[in-house]
Order: structure tokens, then C-alpha cells, then sequence
């Protein structure tokens, strides 16, 4: 399938599955999948839904998301937040 990227935004062959642990799925570029990239919306809501990062699994800080043109951790794009 082609279209774009819905976590960093690239145009090309996108990937739909769905997310680890959130009732979601998402549309990723080859890159994006690999790394089981969250997209930062789906991040950001995330983190909402749990109470904040304070309150986030282990395995969700550590969850890979996409800001700034470049992956980062949950736990790397949100601390200062
Ligand atoms: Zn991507």
C-alpha cells in the first residue's frame, strides 16, 4: 500500500498493523515498522489515558516514537514535557 507515513511522515510504501499494546492501528513507512514506531499523537494521547509518563510501564518509556525529525524513546520525548 502507498501513502504517508502517519508516525514520521514519509511518502512512499506504508505498512497497517496494529499497535503493541494500544487498541489502535497505524499506517508506518518500512523505517517506521522496523523500529515499532508510535506515532507522537498516538504517544502523546497515551500518555494522557495512563495519568502521565510518572505513571507509564517500563516497557512503554522505552517504546519508540518519532519529534523532531528523529526517534526517541517515550520516555526521551516526553520527560521534558
Ligand atoms: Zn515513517
Amino acid at each position: 500500500m502507498s501513502g504517508t507515513c502517519e508516525t514520521c511522515g514519509a511518502l512512499g510504501e506504508v505498512f497497517v498493523y496494529a499497535l503493541p499494546g494500544i487498541p489502535m492501528s497505524v499506517g508506518n513507512c518500512r523505517a517506521c515498522t522496523e523500529q515499532c514506531a508510535y506515532p507522537l499523537s498516538v504517544a502523546e494521547a497515551n500518555n494522557d489515558c495512563i495519568g502521565g509518563l510518572e505513571n507509564a510501564a517500563d516497557w512503554w518509556k522505552q517504546s519508540i516514537t518519532y519529534k523532531d525529525g528523529r526517534y526517541l524513546t517515550v520516555e526521551e520525548a516526553f520527560r521534558d514535557a
